[in-house]
Formats: structure tokens, sequence, C-alpha cells
């Protein structure tokens, strides 16, 4: 290798150096190839004469090479690796996370936990709900009860509501006409509603399960977790701030447990940012009227929250 190759080489060598993140690396110029030639000039001879070989890869050619240990590994003027965007996983209502994650115990204080989704326009909570009718209406997962149901009843209500009544599974008049809270319980309901001071079109009424059990049976635990991914994506949707579970089944479906309404009633639940009312169902107080007037004290607990009844 003559003198010109050399300097050729040096030049390579510093330029592959500094790739590979050396520091302090001398700036090539000519002088110091005149330097590095001689060196390695001498470098060779004082080995015994023996001649670099012309494969030696850091003289030949600049081409990469795996870093060894002393090089640090990242090379200081490789490309920059840009990772690829990780598309964002939307969950579907039924893929939602059950509640009893996301519930308080019903005992001690109320424990906030967000909402899964930002709130949304009425439009979109319009179209989401649709959707999730669409869904519901062509859910057949309670083999039990789908023979027998006439028609499934969703839900009705202002879609940007404070206030979601929830209430058992659908009766006969329910199934019937596909609306909640209808028939002489739902005389009783609007009559309690119009007390509070609150109108019936200012509520969202939803059951507890979408199709009526067969001779209004009580709902079995299966069909209650068939049919919860439907509630909560609806109170997902409506993000409302109070829920007010009216009986023993509004209760398991929203508070998941079989407490008694007489050891629940009295104070707030929490369901993620929702406070929760939980009172007698109309149904039972048209059975046993002596308990519409704990039901009055619910209401006026509501109310107090509401700061529609003072002291
Ligand atoms: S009760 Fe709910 S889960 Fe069961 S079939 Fe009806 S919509 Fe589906």
């Amino acid at each position: 290798m003559d003198s010109d190759q050399w300097k050729l080489a040096s030049l390579q060598t510093l330029e592959y150096l500094q790739r590979l993140g050396v520091k302090h690396l001398p700036k090539p110029s000519a002088q110091l190839s005149e330097i590095l030639a001689d060196w390695v000039d001498v470098s060779s001879k004082g080995s015994g004469g023996t001649s670099i070989p012309s494969s030696r890869p850091q003289l030949q050619a600049p081409e990469p090479k795996q870093p060894t240990s002393q090089v640090p590994k990242k090379p200081a003027q490789a490309p920059a690796q840009v990772a690829a965007p990780v598309p964002v996983q939307v969950a579907s209502p039924s893929a939602m996370e059950p509640a009893s994650r996301s519930v308080a115990k019903p005992y001690g204080p109320p424990v906030e936990s967000p909402w899964m989704t930002p709130a949304r326009s009425s439009q979109e909570r319009s179209e989401a709900l649709s959707q999730l009718k669409l869904q519901v209406e062509a859910c057949r997962l309670c083999k039990d009860i789908v023979c027998h149901r006439r028609q499934t009843v969703f839900g009705v209500g202002p879609v940007t509501t404070r206030f979601v009544m929830i209430g058992d599974a659908p009766g006969p008049e329910e199934d019937r006409l596909g609306e909640p809270f209808v028939g002489a319980s739902g005389e009783l309901f609007d009559k309690i509603l119009r007390a509070t001071g609150i109108a019936r079109d200012q509520v969202y009424v939803l059951n507890t399960l979408k199709c009526r059990p067969p001779n209004n049976r009580v709902p079995s635990d299966i069909e209650l977790d068939n049919c919860r991914p439907y509630i909560e994506a609806q109170l997902e949707i409506l993000q409302p701030e109070y829920i007010i579970c009216w009986g023993a089944t509004a209760v398991r479906a929203v508070l998941q447990t079989t407490e008694s309404i007489g050891r629940l009633r009295g104070r707030f639940h929490c369901y993620k940012k929702a406070k929760v009312l939980v009172t007698y169902h109309p149904t039972y107080l048209e059975r046993a009227p002596e308990a519409k007037k704990l039901t009055w004290q619910d209401m006026q607990m509501l109310m107090r929250e509401l700061g529609t009844l003072k002291a």
C-alpha cells in the first residue's frame, strides 16, 4: 500500500470511529493523514515488517462493523430509529371492565373512579345508544328468557340527563310496551318523581335486564351477568351524576351486592363518578305502603343533595 492509500485509509478510519461514537477525535486533515500514515507505516515495520493484511477491515474499507465492548453501542451518526405508532384499541361496550372492579364497596366512604371515556356530545351519545340498542335487540344470551320475551326493553330518556333510574327486570307491561316503569308501578314512580321535583322527561329509565324473565321470576346471577355489560355501556355513554336503584335487583346489578335495601338505603354509594341512591321499587311500595315513607326519606335526601330541600 503506498502513502496515498494509507492517507485515504486513515481518513476512512477516522470517519468510521466517529460513526461509532468515539469522542475527542481530531478533525481529519492532510496533516493528520500524514501522521496516521506514518504511524501505520512505522507500526507495520515495528511488528517485524509484516504488512497489514489488506483484508483488515478498519483500513481497507469503512464498512460498518459490530461494535466492541470498548465502543459505545449507539453509533452517533446512525439514523434515528422511529418507533411505529401503536394503534389505540377502543373497547367495545361488551368488552368493558366489569363493574365489580370499579364500584366502591357499599360500606365505607365512597371512592371515586372516573368514567372510562370522555363525555360525549348529545349526538354522539344518541348514536352510541342506537348502536347499543341494535346489539341488545340481537342478543340471545339468556336461553331461558329469549323464547318468552316479546321484545327487548332498552331504556328511554334524554341522553344528557343528570339522573338514571334503574328498575327491576321488565314486567308484563314493560315487555308489552317496550318501556321501563310503565303500568301501575310506573304511575307511582311518576308520582314520587313529581313530589321530588323531578319531571319524568328529565330522567333516563332502564331495567336491570333487557328482557322479561318468564312468570316474572327473579333473574338469575348468570342472567344479570349476561346483561350487565349493556347496563354498564349505557351508564358509560350517559355518564349521569345520580343513579337511583329501585329495588334489590337493580342493587345487585349496579352495586353487585345482595345486601338488603334496608341496610343500603339512607346514604349515597358510588358507581364510578355517579352517586348511587338505593330505595324500594314502586311495585314493592304498592304491596307494602308502610315503606313509602322510607322511600320519601330517600327522595328528600336526594333533594337536599340537589339543594331543592332546605335542612
Ligand atoms: S336479558 Fe340481556 S343478556 Fe339476556 S338475552 Fe336479554 S338482552 Fe341478552
